[in-house]
Order: C-alpha cells, then sequence, then structure tokens
C-alpha cells in the first residue's frame, strides 16, 4: 500500500509530465482537456516511467485544431496506455488524430459497447488499435480493471495500478440508475489518486420521477396547442433514454398517436443495433423486458428521420436531433426554422458545453443569430430539463466518503462550478489528510509515493523456510517482472524465468608469484579479516572470511587462490592479492616470525588500537582521562561515563551521552579492527 503527499505545481515553467522518469516515487497527473472546462478530455498519468492516458476527446464549441487536448504537452511515443471510457466525443473523438498524427504506438483499450459504437460513429480508426477490454489486464507492468460506471451504454471507469499505487479515473458516471443502465459501481478498493468527474459541482438533481413528468406534460401541452417540439440531443447515450420514455408516454396516451416522433440520425438508427446486442450491460428493467420477447429498443412510435428533406413538417409533431450544443446540422436547421413561433418547444435534455447556442439560448435572449448570418426573434419555449447522466453534488460527495482517496483531482467542470465543489469537498473532508485539487489545462500536479516494496519468496525456498523472523535474512535470487518481485531459489532460475535465464557457477583461481614465507601473509590477512582459517591441506593454506582459499606452493614460489564466484566473493580475493603483493615489494623480513613475535606484535596491535580510541575521544568529547585496564573516563558537562575499551561497554546515566559514545566507540573499531565476518 502506497501513501502519498500532493500539491499542486502552480506558477512557474511549465513541466514537461514525462520528466517523472528521473524520479522514481513521483507521479505527476496533467489535464490535457477538461481542466477547468468540459469538453476534450484527457489526463495524463506517468508514475515510475510509465504513462497512461485516460480519454481522448474533443472540445464541442471549438473546431480543427483548437477543438483538441493539448497534445504538445507530452511525449505521445512514451504514453504505454491509453484507456478510453466511453464513446461520448468529448471522451473519444480525438482518437483518431492521436493514432494517426502522433507518434504514439502504444495500445489503446475500450470496452465492448465503446467500441462497438465508436467504429460507427468514427468509421473504423479503431479496428485494429482499440483493443476490447478483458477484465483485468497488465501493459509493461501497469495493471488496469473497470468498473461500470452509469452514463451511456458501456461507460467505465478505470482502475490503474503501478507499483502498488492505484489511480481511479472516473470518466462521467452516474450513480441513479434510469431506465435502461444500471447506476455505477463503487470499487472495492480505494485508490490512491482519484481523478473524478466535477460536471455538476454542487447542483443537485431534481428526482427523476418529477423531471420526466415535467419533460412529458410539457411535450404534451405543446403538441396538443399545434406545436413541435425539438429535443436537441447527442445522437447516443441520453437520447435512447428519452426515447424509452416519450415511447411508453405516447403508448399510455392513445390520443397523441396522430402526432409523429422523429429520431433524427441515421447514424443511431445504425447504433441501435449495438444497444440490442448489448442488452446484458444494462440494467434489470431493460433485461426483463427483453427476456419477456418485448424489444425496448423496436420503438413502437417513433419513426426515423435521414434529412430535413425528407421531413413533411406540416402539422404538431416531436422531433429529436443532433447536435446537442445546436451548433450545426439538423438540429440547429429545425431551431432556425421553428424558434420564431411562441407555439413551439425547445427542450434542452443534457449538460450544455460552454460556448455553444444551446447554451446561449437557456438564458432566453430576445434574439438569435441564424445559421444564415440573419437575426430572428427567439419566440419559442425554451426548457431546460436535465436528464444528463453525471453525478451531482449528493452523489459525488456520497462516492468520495466510500472511497476515502487521499488524493481527489477535479476535471470535467467549468471553473466557477469545480472550485465550489473543491470548496465543499476540503469542508467535507476536513481533518482527514485529503487533498483537493484542480489543475488547468496543462498544469500538471505533482505526487509522492513512499512505496514499499514487497518481494514473493517462491519455489524451494518457500517450502524449506518456514516465516523467518524479523531481521532474518532470506537468500535467493530477486527477481523482477514489470513492478513484482520474487525470491527464487538459483537452482530453479529456469523454472520462473520460462527457461530464458539459468544460473551457473563460476570458480574462479589465480595465481600470484611469491616468494616469501606464508606466515607473513597470514599475519597481514588477520590484520584486515576477523575470520582467517588453516585449511587442510599438504601445502600450506588459509580460507579468508570462509570464500577464499589461499595456498603456497614453496616450491614454484606461486600462491593460489581460490574461490567461487560472487560479488563479495571477487572483492575479498582482489584486497587477498593486494597483500600478497604489497608483501612481495615490502624490504621487510620475509622469514617465519616466532610465535613469540608474533604475540608481541599482536599486543603491540592491540595497545596501539588503544591509544587510537583515546585520541579520537579526545577529539570528540575533550575531558578524556585513561583509568585502570584499558578504561576511559568521559567527562561532559557535569555527566561522567565510563568506557571500556576493550568490550566497548559504557556506563552513563545520561542516557543520550551513552549512546554517543557508544556509536563513536563502534566506528572507531571499525576503522581499527579487522572486518569482522558479520559485516559481509
Ligand atoms: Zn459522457
Ligand atoms: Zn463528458
Amino acid at each position: 500500500m502506497a501513501s502519498a503527499v500532493a500539491a499542486p505545481v502552480s506558477g512557474g515553467k511549465r513541466q514537461a509530465p514525462g520528466g517523472s522518469r528521473e524520479d522514481g516515487n513521483r507521479m505527476v497527473v496533467t489535464p490535457l482537456g477538461a481542466g477547468n472546462e468540459v469538453g476534450r478530455s484527457c489526463v495524463h498519468v506517468s508514475y515510475r516511467g510509465r504513462a497512461v492516458l485516460f480519454d481522448c476527446g474533443v472540445h464541442p464549441a471549438y473546431s480543427g485544431v483548437a477543438a483538441l487536448p493539448y497534445f504538445d504537452e507530452i511525449d505521445p511515443a512514451a504514453v504505454d496506455v491509453l484507456l478510453v471510457t466511453h464513446f461520448h466525443l468529448d471522451h473519444a473523438a480525438a482518437l483518431p488524430y492521436f493514432l494517426e498524427k502522433t507518434a504514439f504506438k502504444g495500445r489503446v483499450f475500450m470496452t465492448h459497447a465503446t467500441k462497438a459504437i465508436y467504429q460507427l460513429l468514427l468509421l473504423d480508426y479503431v479496428r485494429d488499435r482499440g483493443h476490447r477490454l478483458p477484465p483485468d489486464r497488465d501493459v509493461n507492468g501497469i495493471r488496469f480493471w473497470c468498473y461500470a460506471a452509469g452514463h451511456v451504454l458501456g461507460a467505465a471507469m478505470f482502475m490503474v495500478d503501478i507499483a502498488g499505487a492505484r489511480v481511479l479515473y472516473t470518466g462521467d458516471y452516474s450513480r441513479e440508475e434510469d431506465r435502461h443502465l444500471p447506476a455505477a459501481e463503487t470499487p472495492q478498493l480505494s485508490p490512491d489518486v482519484c481523478i473524478i468527474e466535477s460536471t455538476y459541482g454542487v447542483q443537485q438533481h431534481q428526482p427523476r420521477d418529477v423531471r420526466e413528468r415535467r419533460f412529458t406534460e410539457m411535450v404534451h401541452s405543446t403538441v396538443a396547442q399545434g406545436g413541435r417540439v425539438l429535443i436537441p440531443a447527442y445522437a447516443l447515450g441520453r437520447a435512447q433514454e428519452l426515447l424509452l420514455i416519450l415511447d411508453e408516454y405516447w403508448s399510455n396516451h392513445p390520443e397523441l398517436h396522430s402526432i409523429p416522433i422523429y429520431y433524427a440520425s441515421s447514424l443511431a438508427k445504425r447504433c441501435m443495433a449495438v444497444y440490442q446486442t448489448h442488452i446484458s450491460s444494462m440494467n434489470e428493467n431493460i433485461r426483463n423486458k427483453f427476456g419477456g420477447q418485448s424489444n425496448p429498443f423496436y420503438f413502437k412510435h417513433i419513426e426515423s428521420l435521414n434529412s430535413i428533406d425528407s421531413f413533411h413538417d406540416v402539422g404538431p409533431s416531436v422531433v429529436m436531433a443532433s447536435p446537442g450544443g445546436l451548433q450545426s446540422g439538423l438540429s440547429r436547421q429545425l431551431f432556425d426554422r421553428w424558434c420564431s413561433d411562441r407555439k413551439n418547444a425547445c427542450v434542452i435534455p443534457g449538460y450544455i458545453v460552454a460556448g455553444t447556442l444551446a447554451k446561449t439560448i437557456i438564458n432566453e435572449p430576445r434574439e438569435v443569430t441564424l445559421a444564415n448570418g440573419l437575426t430572428a426573434p427567439l419566440n419559442m419555449q425554451v426548457h431546460y430539463i436535465s436528464f444528463s447522466a453525471h453525478a451531482d453534488f449528493p452523489q459525488t460527495s456520497a462516492f468520495l466518503d466510500e472511497l476515502r482517496p487521499p488524493n481527489i483531482v477535479l476535471v470535467h467542470g467549468e471553473a466557477t462550478e469545480m472550485s465550489r465543489l473543491k470548496q465543499r469537498l476540503v469542508s467535507q473532508f476536513d481533518g482527514t489528510n485529503t487533498n483537493v485539487v484542480s489543475p488547468k489545462n496543462c498544469q500538471p500536479v505533482e505526487l509522492r509515493f513512499r512505496s514499499e516494496k514487497t518481494a514473493k519468496v517462491v519455489g524451494r525456498l518457500a517450502a524449506e523456510n518456514k516465516v523467518p523472523d524479523v531481521g532474518e535474512s532470506v537468500s535467493g535470487l530477486l527477481l523482477t517482472k514489470g513492478f513484482t518481485y520474487q525470491i527464487v531459489d538459483p537452482e530453479e532460475l529456469r523454472v520462473y524465468t520460462r527457461a530464458q535465464l539459468s544460473s551457473a557457477n563460476i570458480t574462479q583461481r589465480v595465481t600470484v608469484p611469491y616468494s616469501g614465507s606464508f606466515d607473513v601473509i597470514r599475519y597481514r590477512l588477520e590484520q584486515i579479516y576477523e575470520c582467517v582459517e588453516e585449511s587442510e591441506s599438504d601445502v600450506p593454506a588459509l580460507v579468508v572470511h570462509q570464500r577464499v582459499r589461499v595456498s603456497l606452493d614453496s616450491e614454484s614460489h606461486v600462491v593460489t587462490l581460490q574461490w567461487s564466484s560472487d560479488p563479495i566473493s571477487d572483492m575479498v580475493s582482489d584486497s587477498v592479492v593486494a597483500v600478497i603483493l604489497s608483501v612481495g615489494r615490502d624490504k621487510g623480513p620475509k622469514h617465519v616470525r616466532s610465535e613469540e613475535a608474533v604475540r608481541r606484535t599482536k599486543e603491540e596491535a592491540q595497545r596501539m588500537a588503544e591509544k587510537v580510541v583515546h585520541a579520537f575521544m579526545v577529539s570528540l568529547f575533550g575531558d578524556v582521562k585513561v583509568a585502570e585496564e584499558g578504561r576511559l573516563v568521559i567527562s561532559v558537562d557535569g555527566d561522567v561515563a565510563h568506557l571500556d575499551g576493550r568490550s566497548g561497554d559504557v556506563e552513563c546515566e545520561n542516557a543520550m551521552l551513552r549512546q554517543r559514545i557508544e556509536t563513536a566507540f563502534r566506528r572507531i573499531q571499525g576503522v581499527v579492527r579487522p572486518i569482522p565476518l558479520s559485516a559481509f
């Protein structure tokens, strides 16, 4: 489990989001779109040398390159995975550009339903590149899986796990079940970072039945008075929900059967086949109806309309047409034709993106500019009844309360709504160390993780070793695969690396010319290493630190070193060679020293060590007196400590001073004494 501290990086120079490669524990979350705006959702996350892009949409209020996310801020070639949450254009329509016009060579994932509809929406751009989403994936060590998000058919939230740090990206989601879709799932696992939509900010939706009643009553009264009803909507998504409502209402009101309802979208007609095949992704209401042989998407009272030319506009009617923002296309043509007649009505049924005509007419101006440039009075009734399946504040608040992510990154919301939501969340999670940020486009949010590494002991080692005690070491080979670690017995390497790797023991042997006495070598080695043992052999031989065997052939004047190669033994053998060469260069006696001489030298060394300890202690503590049997009396600011210069035991009432003296003694010993066996 990782924990994190986070802070938005504000002001100053922009940092490239891909820059995380130098700093292993830094995650950078950068909105390339949908930062303080609704439209062109695209969020870049980089961590531990991996990069994920969530969504790749266009901004409906802009056109051409201006509608794209800020791809220049990143290195598309470094993006490993692109995850598309749903088929709406503000989440998916920049995908063809990103695939065809950038250096991106990673993989794209989306749900089955999203892919099926997306192929129809944007031709076959993703046929080769988009992958249908299996339940749990691992790409380059990036693990990810998804949850149903409600919102529209096939919409998913993505949970991504990179080296133990989890990021949840909600995309657009709704926790309210409607006529055809289930509510969003709540992940079982809590993420470290939750990147969440904030479209409706702190607003609260009216209950669904109230909204439905307002909608159907308004449509009914308009057509009953001879008016026409225009419903501008995205071709897919909310349109299906509204059609279900209208079809049911018409069925219950025979007096309306003479009034046609048109659904003007040839694309949507094709996509209905997808709706009909993905019944399993919908809710029980739909599944039950479908199981009862009546396909709820075969509408009884709704006709399709291909273009304005084939439309006989002779009396009251209801027309649902795209696009939802009335920027262009059929919905705009009908709006221009109908807007000046006060009998008519326009229902805006979903979220309206800033910068579109739908946003303008919601404020009921007296005049509007038509597509041909002329102005006309706006007399038709304009109603805003939102059926858009985005979470409102109570849903967002409850969702985050269940998940309790330590970091919340707000995206997909207009600046004012988003900042209101941010304030409410900050006070909701006050005192819980929750970090709420609302970055602008291209403003990186930096998060630091202190992640713990865990390695699993597998194979023979796991069978042999009972659970090791704290501090006990387990020895084996450490294998890394992505961000997972395993410790295996070297013999089993082939098993755990699918025969790609195997291990071998290398025995090394080195000979060094030497004509002196073997005792001199022994003496020198004993000064450096604590463990120098005799080896049973016909010739003089030693084993240094249980690793390197040193033997002398006195006839050919050659010392032979032999060891099993590993980094530590190689290092020990290097030092042994250096000792032998330096002894060979010495001008001093190369004869056998008498036992007595060796003993005397050892005593000298001991006295020398005691002197060194004394001198160091004086330099560190000042007032140090020598007492009997190598004891030192150290006085510091009225505290007195007794140090046994041989054992290192310290007696002192001041615990802090005692600890300082013990540490100092240990360090001095490390310099003047031979290297202990335990050091390796
Ligand atoms: Zn959406
Ligand atoms: Zn959206």
